[in-house]
């Protein structure tokens, strides 16, 4: 079976979450096995890392996307542990600031796409702003339905410009996420995640899947696909997105550029 293949949305595709099984692992179980091909995946990132940046040809955009406790943090700490950081950066998009309110909604983000070389990736996004902003009324829907032509319009120009964007729906259910904030409540390592607007949100559940559900659905496109990753399973969700990566970057068919100067040439001093 094609990971790959089976988790992408279809351009155009109507998407019902409810029909994705987030405890689903494809087949695939926990153990020795999978850590083994996880390793080899991180390896194989690692150089493809390295190619990208000798070639300088294209950059890669990774966006993460889920509802609170979803893994985003936990998904790049694992699968970005095999990446060299000169040459990748993680940005955290939170709340706007009011001089970012003041401008369009992906002025903040442009300037944050990796340049060509690099890999950039994003813990929340220019989606927050058809997601939280959709589903807190932040502003009025004339002006968030308009945003999904917009994101595929930005999305278009950058991959016209050789930036390869890939994206990830963690998909937890609503009791995993219990699950999971009350580890947190436990663990007094981890309390320090909670907030109290974690357990608000939780009321919104329902409206942000249907969100969810139209930005999948609408921004799913050839040059800039969403994936939905089931993410109950910590390790099959680190194992399908480093999948995801290696086979994206692997498309990209890169190549060492030649060397500058014929080897034959050079001199000892
Ligand atoms: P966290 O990821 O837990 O640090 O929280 C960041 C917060 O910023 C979340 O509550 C997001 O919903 C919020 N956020 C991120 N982007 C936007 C946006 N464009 N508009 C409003 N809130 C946002
Ligand atoms: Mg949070």
């Amino acid at each position: 079976m094609n990971i790959r293949k089976e988790l992408l949305v279809k351009p155009g595709k109507k998407v019902k979450l409810s029909h994705y099984d987030p405890d689903d692992t494809l087949g695939h179980s926990k153990g020795a096995e999978t850590d083994d091909k996880m390793e080899k995946l991180l390896k194989r990132m690692d150089s493809l890392q390295y190619l990208m940046y000798a070639e300088k040809k294209h950059a890669l955009l990774v966006v993460f996307q889920a509802l609170d406790a979803g893994g985003k943090d936990g998904t790049i700490r694992h699968v970005m542990s095999g990446l060299n950081p000169q040459g990748c950066m993680v940005v955290s998009f939170k709340e706007p600031s009011s001089e970012e309110l003041r401008h369009d909604f992906l002025w903040r983000v442009h300037k944050l796409v990796p340049q060509i070389g690099d890999i950039g990736v994003f813990n929340r996004s220019h989606y927050e702003d058809v997601l939280v902003v959709r589903v807190h009324n932040l502003v009025p829907k004339e002006v968030w339905s308009k945003r999904y032509d917009q994101i595929n319009s930005f999305e278009w120009l950058l991959a016209q410009n050789g930036v390869a964007i890939v994206k990830f729906f963690l998909h937890i259910s609503k009791e995993e996420q219990k699950k999971r904030f009350m580890q947190r409540i436990d663990d007094p390592d981890r309390r320090w995640k909670i907030s109290q607007s974690d357990f608000n949100e939780r009321k919104y559940w329902d409206d942000y899947i249907k969100a969810y559900e139209e930005a999948l659905m609408r921004c799913s496109t050839d040059e800039a696909p969403w994936y939905i990753v089931p993410a109950n399973k910590k390790w099959f969700r680190n194992y399908v997105v480093s999948k995801i990566l290696v086979e994206t970057l692997e498309d990209l068919k890169m190549k060492y550029p030649k060397p500058t100067v014929d080897i034959k040439d050079l001199k000892w001093k």
